[in-house]
């Protein structure tokens, strides 16, 4: 499988979110967590597609570090999930929808690129963008 490959995972997944964003976590070429917004149905702020997909993945494993996994979503990480990639040390972030992307479609959004939250912080997480872009932000159509 590719990153197009995985993309259309997390879209078909965004497809069952609150908000249309989803996620998928791979590693060595293969999908090991998946997940989409729960927000409103978990009455959960926090219930982001990333977050729920890192979550799921940790207590899958029983570890809270995710080194040498990738992650892919539909939309660039947001402030709050970028720094739980972050925490998680996940090792590559690989987004279809920029924040921008995302602000002109009208979608509610913190206006800091998950590149500038990692630029700040004590690690490095390879960023890929504009995988499937287009697709991601007909989901807001
Ligand atoms: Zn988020």
């Amino acid at each position: 499988m590719n990153s197009e490959d995985f993309m259309h995972l997390a879209l078909a997944e965004a497809k069952k979110g609150d908000a249309p964003y989803g996620a998928v976590i791979v590693k060595d070429n293969e999908v090991v967590a998946i997940g989409h917004n729960t927000v409103k149905r978990d009455n959960d702020p926090s219930a982001h597609a990333e977050i729920n997909v890192i979550r799921s993945l940790t207590a899958k494993l029983k570890n809270p570090s995710l080194e040498g996994y990738s992650i892919y979503t539909t939309g660039e990480p947001c402030p709050m999930c970028a720094t739980a990639c972050v925490w998680s040390g996940l090792s590559e972030i690989i987004y279809g929808a920029s924040i921008q992307d995302l602000i002109s479609v009208n979608q509610s959004q913190i206006n800091i690129s998950c590149e500038e939250v990692i630029a700040q912080s004590f690690t490095n997480i390879k960023v890929t963008k504009g995988v499937l872009k287009k697709e991601c932000l007909e989901l807001f159509k």
